[in-house]
């Protein structure tokens, strides 16, 4: 078992404003499995996401990722965390804007201390990225902005990638291409991968499936 989630809750707010975003949400991921999670918007997944990649605390209940409990690291095992284990596709890309595209995708590959040039042109290839890799994030659609955060993330070769509607801004010609070569790339590495999407016909693609509703997984 490479990721374990158990009895996670979370709530935002105080008094009146309280949401009860996440009731005790279990969840579980083999080594390289991929898995699709839907429901629908406010729902909580990006929410669990960055619990997971302990960007947030928890208010109870556990992640264990790789045997290590993420919920109590103190902020340098965070941060080995998300340098050694785990890579996040950011909903909103997080790319950048003072490097260039080649630098971005090798930028936390070069963190983690595991940049490989081929690997980087391979990924930047694949995700038909090779002509853009001297222009800045500005410069780029918003399409493209989303294969560059992808290719950042696959550069590292994390054991699990999280991924927020990775196909989100795609047209779906567009989005069929960029998951193919984000699927075909993931079971290279070996990664496994959890992946929020709107999109039944992504999330078919995925070895399992689960649906988050009313702060609980039903499957
Ligand atoms: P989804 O990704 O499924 O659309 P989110 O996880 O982004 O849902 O959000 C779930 C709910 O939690 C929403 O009602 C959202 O407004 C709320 N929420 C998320 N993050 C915060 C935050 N940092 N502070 C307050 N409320 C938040
Ligand atoms: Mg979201």
């Amino acid at each position: 078992m490479l990721l374990d989630v158990e009895n996670v809750t979370k709530t935002f707010g105080a008094a009146e404003e309280r949401i009860e975003v996440l009731r005790g949400v279990s969840l579980s991921l083999d080594a390289g499995e991929t898995l699709a999670l839907t429901g629908e918007s406010g729902s909580g997944k990006s929410t669990l996401l960055h619990l997971i990649g302990g960007l947030d605390h928890p208010d109870s209940g556990s992640i264990r990722l790789d045997g290590t409990e993420v919920t109590t690291l103190d902020d340098a095992g965070r941060a080995r965390l998300r340098r050694d284990q785990v890579g996040v596709v950011f909903q909103q890309f997080n790319l950048i804007p003072s490097l260039r595209v080649a630098d971005n995708i090798s930028f936390q590959a070069r963190l983690a201390g595991r940049s490989d040039p081929d690997w980087n042109a391979t990924l930047a290839g694949r995700l038909g990225l090779s002509s853009q890799l001297s222009k800045y994030p500005e410069q780029l659609s918003g399409g493209q902005q989303q294969r560059v955060a992808i290719g950042r993330t696959l550069a590292a070769k994390p054991p699990l990638i999280l991924a927020d509607e990775p196909t989100g801004n795609l047209d779906e010609a567009t989005a069929d291409a960029v998951l193919d070569a984000m699927l075909t790339l993931v079971r290279e590495t070996r990664s496994a991968l959890l992946i929020v999407t709107h999109s039944g016909h992504v999330a078919a693609r995925m070895d399992r499936q689960i649906h988050l509703a009313k702060g609980r997984i039903a499957s």
